[in-house]
């Protein structure tokens, strides 16, 4: 098995503040939150980025999506507005190399984002 934080994180070897998870997706609260809510929404199947996503991730991907959408009116953020991020290899800031899905919200985003 590889040595991910986020594949423990969803095995509970590494302990986070969980928000959702069911068979496939997990999502928990980020350890270093940029906005008042920030929760992380993974896949529990380890794929490192969205370059290495097949057409066999298509329905996964899309639930990451849903999941979100699910936890930000439960979070009371989908009227005022959220933003998802999905950061892709370090030049755009990715550190940790299992596909995730940020939901922030609580606050007003700027455009276009550093
Ligand atoms: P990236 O920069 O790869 O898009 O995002 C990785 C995110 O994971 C960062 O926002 C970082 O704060 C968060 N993170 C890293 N390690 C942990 C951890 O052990 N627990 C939690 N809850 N979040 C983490
Ligand atoms: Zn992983």
């Amino acid at each position: 098995m590889v040595d991910c934080v986020f594949c423990k994180i969803a095995s509970k070897e590494i302990q986070s503040k969980i928000a959702y998870e069911d068979e496939e997706v997990v999502a928990f609260h980020d350890i270093n939150p940029q906005a008042p809510i920030h929760v992380l929404i993974i896949p529990r199947k380890h794929i490192p980025s969205l370059n290495e996503a097949t057409d066999e991730d298509q329905n996964l991907l899309g639930k990451l999506m849903l999941v979100a959408q699910k936890l930000a009116k439960e979070l009371n953020i989908a009227e005022d507005g959220y933003r998802l991020v999905l950061n892709t290899n370090r030049g755009a800031g990715q550190s940790i190399f299992h596909i995730h899905l940020h939901l922030l919200g609580g606050r007003l985003f700027r455009w276009p984002p550093g």
